[in-house]
């Protein structure tokens, strides 16, 4: 197919949300020289960091090498659930009924928290309490949906129903899935307005915020740290590590500790409103339970569609992306075969190799990292967490406890992961046609 029929005139290769909500600039001539905390990082982990800091009375500043917000926080899907990436029957093998049992409420509880901080700071930011439709991929994926639905429903204390397939329709437009599970607690988010709020949040509240600042190092010395910057060195008593899956060598044990993986969206031109209600009738978020998987919405103003995936492992072109997903998108939605392609955009997560978000302190250097692909909520949580850790020196998530574990060579590039998500797929479509 022509270019001419996949992308709209005005075709952009970056975030839909901008075109709403554009991260500020955000770098005045003068940098800071000496504050209590210097925080890197300017997304939902840094930034809410940042807020709980400054409500303190603790003088900060937020550094990032782009504009602040530029990362994953204006760039995601903008659906937000307080769930772990993690399966319930994995995680208590691994970490015990005990712990298992507090991390997963407790990240219940990020949600919550993120509607408590969006309405206490009044951001604006499309925030739509919409619930959230988890289509199964085989009938196996549909039985355990079914099996974990009751525990769902007694951590979160709200709603989960299952739709069996034949009642699939009252939920989205298409007979591409088997059934599925609809989580009433579930939201869907304006990202990009979202992080600009939680900036202007954090500088109301006295926070320096400092875009295309990038860290080069951080050394400690007896009279504290020196963080040295592309514009200049600031000396500051703690740091906090923010940059989840941009995490570079200035932070070499932490980058041994992420794993780095692009993930991928696009945008439709407008669609007509029959069409939209059409394909998602009750404008949830969705997502779909491939191992690589597939999560759609539409925009907050139900006129395009939203659709992501993981559909290569590097920056790749954009139009090149945007036409791996359309292809995915149309094998769901046969009716958006016509719709054209208004933004294709990427950014990075970051993955832990225990599939779990990580934050406490190591050698003076406070963190939190590692939402898994599903940080909206939970990388706000932490940030205020490794907050309260630094204003308290000590914390009660379930997210502070354990190692951070590393993989024996691991430097810091995931060279094996294309060959992993090969597998990954491989694996989702043998389920697919045999199970
Ligand atoms: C395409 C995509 C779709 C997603 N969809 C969803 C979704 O639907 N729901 C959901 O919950 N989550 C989603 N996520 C994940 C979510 O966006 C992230 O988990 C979250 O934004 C991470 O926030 P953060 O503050 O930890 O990191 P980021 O927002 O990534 O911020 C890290 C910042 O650190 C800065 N930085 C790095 N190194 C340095 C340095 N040396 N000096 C200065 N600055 C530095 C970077 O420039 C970056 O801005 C998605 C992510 C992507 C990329």
């Amino acid at each position: 197919m022509s270019d001419n029929r996949l992308f709209t005139p005005d075709f952009k290769m970056q975030p839909y949300w901008w075109d709403a909500a554009l991260p500020g600039i955000g770098a005045p001539d003068e940098i800071v020289k000496k504050v209590d905390v210097c925080i890197v990082g300017g997304g939902y982990a840094g930034l809410s960091c940042a807020l709980e800091l400054a409500r303190n009375g603790t003088n900060c500043v937020v550094l990032d090498s782009k504009r602040i917000g530029q990362g994953a926080s204006s760039r995601n899907g903008g659906l937000v659930s307080g769930g772990l990436k993690h399966a319930q029957t994995e995680l208590i093998k691994d970490v015990g009924k005990d712990r298992a049992t507090r991390l997963l409420k407790e990240s219940a509880g990020t949600l919550p928290f993120l509607e408590d901080l969006i309405t206490r700071e009044k951001i604006d930011c499309d925030f739509a309490k919409v619930g959230r439709f988890s289509c199964a991929w085989t009938h196996r994926h549909y039985d355990a949906l079914a099996r974990s639905a009751d525990f769902t429903e007694e951590l979160t204390g709200l709603p989960v129903r299952m739709v069996p397939p034949g009642r699939q329709r009252e939920e989205i437009g298409s007979d591409f899935y088997h059934g599925g599970q609809m989580a009433e607690g579930a939201a869907t988010i304006h990202p990009a307005k979202y992080v600009g709020g939680l900036a202007d949040s954090s500088k109301r509240a006295g926070a320096i915020l400092l875009g295309q600042t990038h860290v080069t190092g951080m050394t400690r010395g007896p009279d504290g740290w020196r963080v040295e910057t592309s514009r200049g060195t600031i000396r500051t008593d703690k740091v906090m590590l923010g940059t989840n899956g941009y995490t570079g060598q200035e932070a070499p044990w932490f980058r041994r500790r992420v794993i780095p993986v692009a993930s991928f969206l696009i945008a439709t031109e407008e669609i007509p409103p029959e069409l939209a209600r059409e394909l998602v009738p009750h404008a949830r978020g969705l997502a779909d339970t491939r191992r690589v998987l597939s999560y759609f919405r539409l925009s907050p103003d139900h006129k395009r569609v939203l659709w992501g995936g993981r559909v290569g492992t590097t920056a790749i072109d954009p139009r090149e992306s945007a036409r791996r997903l359309r292809h995915v998108m149309t094998r769901v939605w046969p009716q958006l075969n016509d719709v054209r392609i208004s933004h294709s955009w990427n950014g990075n997560v970051a993955f832990t190799f225990d599939f779990l978000p990580h934050l406490g302190e190591h050698k003076g250097v406070h963190y939190a990292l590692g939402c898994q692909g599903s940080g909206v909520a939970m990388q706000t949580w932490m940030g205020y967490q490794t907050a309260r850790m630094m204003l308290s020196r000590n914390s009660e998530s379930a997210f502070a406890e354990g190692r951070f574990p590393t993989f024996p060579g691991y430097s810091g590039n995931p060279w094996v992961l294309p060959l992993i998500l090969m597998w990954y797929r491989l694996r989702d479509q043998i389920e697919r046609n045999w199970t």
